[in-house]
């Protein structure tokens, strides 16, 4: 599948806000929203201003797919999926995106962001109830115990990571020992524990025109 190759941090840019997808810069005074704040080549606030009901609800989507690394293709799929479960579609949405296995992993702190999360999984250093997982979009369940390989821990970035992410907390719906890089799905991801604030019911919107 094609990825976005160029620049992330132009993707925040563009949004007007940070996605978060390089790990610990995204945290300094190097991130480029903390240097320079705005889209590129634009002033955000003066755009936002004039900004219709449909840009709005489109830079909401782009700004969620962003995040979570989706391509347009599989972000749709997961709407229409959303759309047919009982309750509140954003809700749904939201849930489904959360608990795919990469989101999972960053989620759990055995990854610095989630570009480099979906790097873990596809690379093997990943196991689901001990069975070895290397797809990112593998949605995890109640109960799932999601652990990074033995023989992976000991190599110097996962060992970088756990120590980096060492005393970080947890969403309610998951736990971790990150001394054995192995976490457990307590329950279905909560819309009160995502770690942005999205507003799904823009992308609701903007789907049903
Ligand atoms: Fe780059 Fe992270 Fe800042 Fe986004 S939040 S601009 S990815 S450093």
């Amino acid at each position: 599948m094609a990825r976005y190759t160029k620049a992330v941090c132009r993707l925040c840019r563009r949004e007007g806000t940070k996605l978060y997808l390089k790990g610990e810069r995204c945290y300094t005074d190097k991130c480029a929203i903390t240097k320079r704040p705005g889209k590129p080549g634009e002033h955000t606030q003066e755009r936002r201003g004039k900004m219709s009901d449909h840009g709005l609800q489109l830079r909401e989507k782009q700004k969620v797919r962003r995040t979570y690394g989706l391509q347009e293709k599989q972000f749709r799929r997961y709407f229409k999926e959303a759309e047919r479960q009982q309750g509140i579609t954003g809700e749904n949405f939201l849930k489904i995106l959360e608990s795919r296995l990469d989101n999972v992993i960053y989620r759990l702190n055995l990854a610095r962001s989630r570009p480099e999360a979906r790097q873990i999984v596809l690379h093997g250093h990943v196991l689901v109830n001990n069975r070895r997982v290397n797809i990112p979009s593998f949605l995890v369940k109640e109960g799932d115990v999601i652990s990074i390989k033995e023989k992976s821990r000991g190599l110097a970035h996962i060992k970088e990571i756990l120590e980096t992410n060492e005393g970080r907390g947890v969403p309610s719906w998951l736990e971790v020992d990150l001394e054995k890089a192995t976490g457990k799905v307590l329950g279905e991801p909560r819309r009160e524990d995502l770690d942005m604030e999205f507003e799904e019911h823009l992308i609701v919107e903007y789907y049903s025109r």
